[in-house]
């Protein structure tokens, strides 16, 4: 048989296609005309659109899936990193000099040393010394972020060009490590590390465009096909929207623009201007990031209940909603109202039920909207309020790469939390459960962007890191392998607002397709995380490809 709109241009077949379309969840081949697929089946039945022109790729028992969605990620400052000293692959406290240390000599012009991704655990007491970075870098100010970003490591240049010395008192919002003397060390707590980055020069359009560039092609090597970037400001904007207009920008974007929490409504005028005139190619601004609260490691996460002490005494800190809930419910109805869509950040109890009463406020004024709300993180649900989510249509937006016993988990966490709030955190079969929709992300560059290594965690719950030597977290929230590759390619097309374009491979749908190296489902495919992507298709064109695809 051959079809009368002739061959198509590109098949797979061969292997195990994983549909995530429950009508036909299991295929061997996908036949692919321009940037749509036109027949999804078996071997047999995409043969008469094989013609002269048409590329096949024989998956060879490989796994084909619908390309990634990452649901909160931050891919401009994410790119920024990797341009500039980015240590996050370095292996312990040597492994981390080593890679400054190189960094820096092939860089000797540069008036600072920046960088960032150094992890807690890799130096004693969680805190680098500026005596290490001052045997590197005598000369100029060196300045590097932690991989969550809530601590600075800083060489003696820089504590001496911001007047840094053992008179300084902490600032309000953060602390100054010292030495019994008083002396600073060269870890620099929260604020703390203003004093130094205010000096320090500021990033500019074309470095951005650069971060993005680089990024992108980062993440398309991970399989991802579209993302939600999760703090969107105007300078960001007109990075995404330049590459849009330059015909770079292969990835499918959807931007949360964020919500300036030292203003009020007066800004939602400017959000739905820039809603309706900032989409561009591939980018489109239908979001708004509302910032609920802090994290649990510093306790600024909004909790209902107090904090823990050390002692596991109750304290009287409840951590901090960043927007009063009041308000917040407001503005957000507003926002529901103007067809915009809440994309909440909740880590605390506190936090993710006043985000929900903001939705359940938007409903009660304007009805049943399709702005698709989603709160990211949800790290502690109140079991109350799990059954909320589906209740009112808002999202639940994953990190999963978070859910595994690891030192900020286990040591800075759960004593803090006590034992029975701690087993509320990162609910994902309570939510699945309660019919709640799932999406994924990673928060790049916070956490890994490799939706395997994210993917392997929802299912196992032991960090890549550590398998076979730690007990899984909370086990009985575990997703199946399908579960999670749903959340990760429909689900997060759903807050993306794509389903009806991507996230499944269906005929008819956008060509947006992942080979990835083995067939994950196989009992001996090894661990998740240990697959690699050969090649990512964006409506039908290959954005990344692996020599390995054949
Ligand atoms: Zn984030």
């Amino acid at each position: 048989m051959t079809d009368p709109a002739g061959p198509a241009d590109l098949v797979f077949t061969g292997g195990h296609v994983h549909t995530v379309d429950p009508e036909l969840p299991r295929a061997d081949a996908v036949a692919v005309r321009g940037e749509r697929i036109v027949a999804v089946g078996s071997a047999a039945d995409v043969a008469g659109l094989i013609g002269r022109g048409t590329r096949v790729v024989d998956l060879d028992g490989r796994l084909l899936l619908p390309g990634f969605q990452d649901a909160h990620i931050h891919p401009i400052s994410g790119g920024v990193d990797r341009l500039q000293c980015d240590v996050r692959d370095a292996r312990g406290r040597d492994g981390v000099l080593d890679k400054i240390r190189e960094y820096a000599a092939a860089h000797p012009d540069d008036d600072w040393v920046i960088g960032s991704g150094w992890y807690m655990a890799d130096f004693e007491n969680g805190t680098p010394r500026r005596e290490d970075l001052d045997a590197i870098i005598p000369d100029r100010p060196a300045l590097f972020p932690n991989r969550d970003g809530h601590s600075t490591w800083v060489n003696s240049t820089a504590l001496a060009l911001a007047g840094i010395d053992r008179d300084t008192p902490d600032p309000t919002d953060g602390r100054i490590e010292r030495d019994p003397d008083g002396t600073p060390t060269g870890t620099l707590h929260e604020g703390a590390g203003h004093l130094v980055e205010r000096l320090m020069p500021e990033v500019t359009a074309e470095q951005m465009a650069d971060g993005l560039h680089l990024a992108q092609a980062y993440l398309h090597s991970l399989g991802i096909t579209a993302w939600q970037d999760a703090s969107l400001r105007p300078e960001d904007e007109a990075v995404y929207r330049a590459a849009a207009e330059a015909g770079w920008l292969t990835a499918r974007v959807e931007g949360a623009m964020w919500w300036d929490r030292s203003r009020g409504d007066d800004q939602v005028e400017e959000l739905i201007e820039r809603s309706r005139t900032g989409s561009a190619g591939r980018l489109r601004l239908n979001s708004v990031k509302l910032m609920q609260d802090g994290v649990l490691e510093t306790f600024t996460g909004a909790m209902i209940d107090p904090y823990l002490g050390g002692d596991g005494s109750p304290t009287d800190n409840r951590g901090i909603s960043f927007i009063d809930p009041e308000r917040l419910a407001v503005w957000v109805t507003r926002l529901d109202a103007a067809g915009l869509q809440p994309h909440f950040h909740a880590i605390g109890d506190r936090a993710v039920r006043e985000c929900l009463d903001a939705v359940a406020a938007a409903r009660a004024t304007n009805g049943t909207s399709d702005t698709r709300p989603h709160i990211a993180h949800i790290q502690v649900i109140h079991p109350d309020d799990v059954p909320r989510f589906s209740a009112l249509g808002v999202v639940a937006n994953a990190q999963p790469y978070w859910a595994c016993h690891e030192g900020q988990m286990d040591v800075l966490t759960i004593p803090f939390l006590g034992p029975e709030r701690s087993t509320w955190q990162y609910p994902f079969r309570s939510l699945l459960a309660a019919g709640s929709r799932l999406a994924m992300g990673s928060d790049w560059s916070v956490s890994t962007p490799n939706p395997l290594l994210e993917i392997e965690v929802a299912v196992t719950r032991v960090a890549d890191g550590s398998r076979g030597e730690r007990e899984p977290f909370l086990p009985e929230q575990a997703l199946t392998l399908a579960e999670a590759i749903r959340a990760f390619t429909a689900g997060s097309a759903y807050v993306n607002h794509l389903e009806t374009e991507t996230g499944t491979i269906q005929a008819g749908k956008l060509a947006d397709l992942v080979v990835v190296d083995r067939d994950l489902f196989a009992p001996d495919a090894g661990p998740i995380g240990d697959g690699r992507v050969l090649a990512t298709f964006v409506g039908g064109a290959a954005v990344f490809e692996g020599p390995a695809l054949g």
